[in-house]
């Protein structure tokens, strides 16, 4: 921040060392006494003040001298038109003055400025400068409009200068930059002075203009150091075309009337693309309509300049800077909208834009004649330049930073990445229950190793559909399991026979859960299929020994275990329980309205829904869960190592399973048939009676609460 305060002094600096040496004399009466003036000493200084002005005549010096014409005394430097008695612009007119200096035979020195006019300049009855034709109507005359040095030598120390001037071709009409006088010295190093000074700019902003393009053209995605480049570069020409007029040197085809529209077509465009760069930095404070609005204005503007009159055309110059001065006002609401919404570079991006809005508007001033620094005006606009640029180097290398500090990150999460993911594929390939990855077809995406082992098919051949688990599935284990991830989106110990590659069952226990994308929306399945068969063939074993142990174990209609033969085996599970710390969950359910079935369609009928309801049951649970008659229509399932919850969910796809198809024909009638339950886990210490009661008011909560429903008990403290 503290370059930017230190460019910006200097360039003040700059401004104020081309201002004029103290009370240099002034002309009066077409007279300037300069006989006590040290020229040797002193800075070069203007000469101005009263000057004997013939209106609408063009005379030579002879002709003053033998004529002696009326003539007005007029200020010098200043347009005619501002002259009291209201001249017109198009016109010709006389200028003398007579000077006292201090020696003869010195060299001095006359920089001549350029005028909007034409002159011819005479010292002591010689021709010393001429720009353009001097006549009386517009001729086709060659103007040049550039800055001129003269020297002169005098032989008498009393030097008279007439100067011709016709104007019919710029709005500013006559002798309106006085000539700056001085010792030959200083007059040569204030030239040299001034043109490196303006070739220094000059050269600058090409240079930036260029590395500005070579960056935009390394990485177009960011368009601000193209339309950076191109305001540099308008500046610049626009340098070269004003003050030492540079560019027409270098350039010397250029006429006159073409140079002046250059420099006005540079004016008219600074507008349109500063808002373009103010744009490509910040898009959402430019607005697009004010962007094509300063496009419009400055090519309506333009086109109107090369088709009308020199003359005509530099009467554009001070409604343009109107339309500048209001569309500054639009910039300085988008400066103090950055500020407000705190966007990125808005130091940088307000210093510069105010030094450059401070040149621009002290150009219009100069221009209009309200100051007389006409300097500035570069001087901001270089100094906008250099800021920006000073911004662009400080951005450019916080995002290089900003990059470096990026790929050491990613290349640290590439190696944390590439550790977890061995440790994965290590489970993965290793396990020995088979994971899988399927999507919702039931076609399996990915699927580990282990699928080979325990249904004999390879990897390859699940892979692509050839193998779909959903097909390979019996219908029943599929609608179950379907119907359970549709209302939970998972399944738990999910027990069912998968098909070997080579005929046999294996009886197996998934655990499964939906995936979800970033929407969430459900895109598949993950899960784990473990073989079981082992530990079912072991438990068969147990509950046939202890099926042999209890005389009447199985109800004769249902073929549901007894009552009693459940009291046994509770008894044992509970004690099971409370050394395994496992889950116990004992459920009770109960068919609806089964005296109507009886009463509809006869108790025969009644029996055969008992019978396959049974069936049914045993069927959807696991093997290692007692499916016992309790009583008359009522069941009760024990559901060992399941918690309350797990318990619920499988009551609610067995009721579900069954309320959901027609199950029972009798007689060609279908019997609508449902039931209510209520499920309830063990308490260590409870007893069998206990948990009972508890299931029981849960299911008669199911019951009063409309049927053909699960209901869940408290545990024993809350209640
Ligand atoms: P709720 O929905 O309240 O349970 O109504 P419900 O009609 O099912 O209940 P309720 O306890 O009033 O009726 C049970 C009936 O079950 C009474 C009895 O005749 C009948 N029942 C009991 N055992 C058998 C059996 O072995 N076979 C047949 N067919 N009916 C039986
Ligand atoms: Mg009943
Ligand atoms: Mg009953």
């Amino acid at each position: 921040m503290r370059v930017v305060f230190v460019f910006g002094f200097l360039f003040l600096l700059g401004a104020c060392s081309s201002s004029e040496p103290q009370n240099p004399p002034t002309a009066s009466a077409g007279f300037i006494d300069l006989s006590a003036w040290d020229f040797s000493q002193s800075e070069p200084f203007e000469l101005s003040g009263e000057w004997e002005f013939y209106w609408s005549q063009l005379l030579s010096p002879q002709q003053i001298g033998q004529q002696t014409p009326d003539f007005q005394l007029r200020e010098v430097p200043a347009r005619w038109t501002s002259y009291d008695n209201q001249l017109p612009v198009e016109g010709y007119a006389t200028y003398r003055l007579r000077m006292q200096l201090p020696a003869v035979s010195q060299v001095y020195g006359l920089f001549l400025d350029g005028q909007g006019s034409s002159f011819t300049l005479w010292a002591n009855g010689e021709v010393i400068a001429t720009d353009g034709d001097v006549g009386t109507e517009l001729s086709a005359n060659v103007r040049r409009g550039q800055p001129q040095l003269v020297f002169f030598q005098p032989d008498d120390s009393l030097v008279e200068l007439v100067m011709q001037v016709s104007n019919f071709s710029h709005r500013s009409a006559g002798f309106r930059n006085a000539f700056i006088i001085g010792s030959a010295d200083a007059i040569h190093s204030l030239e040299r002075n001034s043109s490196l000074f303006q070739s220094t700019y000059l050269g600058l902003l090409l240079a930036i203009a260029l590395y500005h393009y070579f960056l935009f053209s390394q990485r177009t995605e960011d368009s601000f150091p193209f339309h950076f480049a191109n305001l540099a570069l308008l500046v610049a020409i626009r340098i070269g075309f004003t003050g030492n007029n540079v560019l027409v040197s270098v350039f010397p085809f250029l006429s006159w009337e073409i140079a002046l529209r250059i420099e006005y077509f540079t004016f008219f465009l600074i507008t349109p693309i500063f808002a373009a760069m103010m744009r490509s930095i910040y898009p959402r404070d430019v607005h697009r309509w004010f962007f094509l609005t300063t496009i419009a204005v400055a090519a309506v503007y333009s086109v109107f300049t090369v088709f009308v009159s020199t003359l005509t055309a530099t009467y554009t110059v001070p409604s343009y800077q109107l339309v500048i001065l209001l569309e500054m006002l639009y910039f300085v609401y988008v400066l103090v909208r950055i500020f407000v919404k705190k966007r990125e570079g808005r130091f940088y991006f307000g210093i510069a834009t105010v030094i450059g809005l401070m040149g621009l508007f002290s150009e219009i001033l100069f221009s209009r004649g309200f100051v007389s620094y006409g300097e500035v005006a570069p001087i901001g606009i270089v100094g906008f330049v250099m800021v920006q640029a000073i911004y662009l180097a400080a951005r450019f290398s916080t995002t290089f930073r900003r990059v470096e500090e990026l790929s050491v990150l990613l290349e640290r999460n590439n190696e944390s990445l590439q550790e977890s993911e061995t440790k994965y594929r290590t489970i993965f390939e290793d396990s020995k229950d088979m994971i899988y990855v399927a999507d919702l077809s039931g076609r399996v995406e990915e699927i580990s190793p282990s699928c080979k082992e325990i249904f004999g098919y390879t990897r390859e051949e699940v892979i692509g559909n050839k193998t779909n688990l959903n097909e390979i599935a019996s219908k029943e284990d599929r609608s179950l399991f379907s119907s359970l991830m549709t209302e939970f989106n998972s399944v738990e110990d999910f027990e069912f026979d998968l098909p070997h590659k080579d005929g046999h069952k294996v009886r197996v226990a998934m655990n499964a859960s939906t995936r979800v994308d970033t929407n969430g929306k459900i895109t598949g399945i993950l899960g784990t299929v473990r073989d079981i068969t082992d530990k079912v063939q072991a438990r068969e074993q147990r509950l046939r020994a202890e099926r042999a142990e209890t005389i009447a174990s199985t109800d004769a209609l249902t073929n549901a275990y007894t009552r009693r033969f459940l009291n046994e085996v509770t008894q044992r599970e509970m004690a099971r329980s409370s050394r395994n710390s496992t889950p116990l969950t004992l459920v009770i359910l109960d068919i609806d309205h089964f005296k109507q079935i009886n009463d509809t369609h006869g108790h025969l009928a009644g029996d055969k829904v008992l019978v396959q309801l049974s069936q049914l049951c045993r069927n959807n649970i696991r093997s290692t869960d007692v499916f016992s008659r309790y009583g008359g229509e009522e069941f009760i399932i024990l559901m060992p190592e399941t918690s309350l919850e797990l318990g619920r969910q499988k009551t609610e796809a067995l009721r579900q399973l069954i309320s959901s198809e027609p199950l029972i024909e009798f007689n060609g009638r279908e019997i609508p048939l449902s039931f209510s339950a209520g499920v309830a886990t063990w308490e260590p210490g409870e007893s069998l009676e206990s948990l009972i009661a508890r299931a029981d008011g849960a299911l008669y909560r199911a019951k009063k609460s409309g049927r053909d429903q699960t209901c869940v008990a408290a545990n024993k403290q809350s209640q």
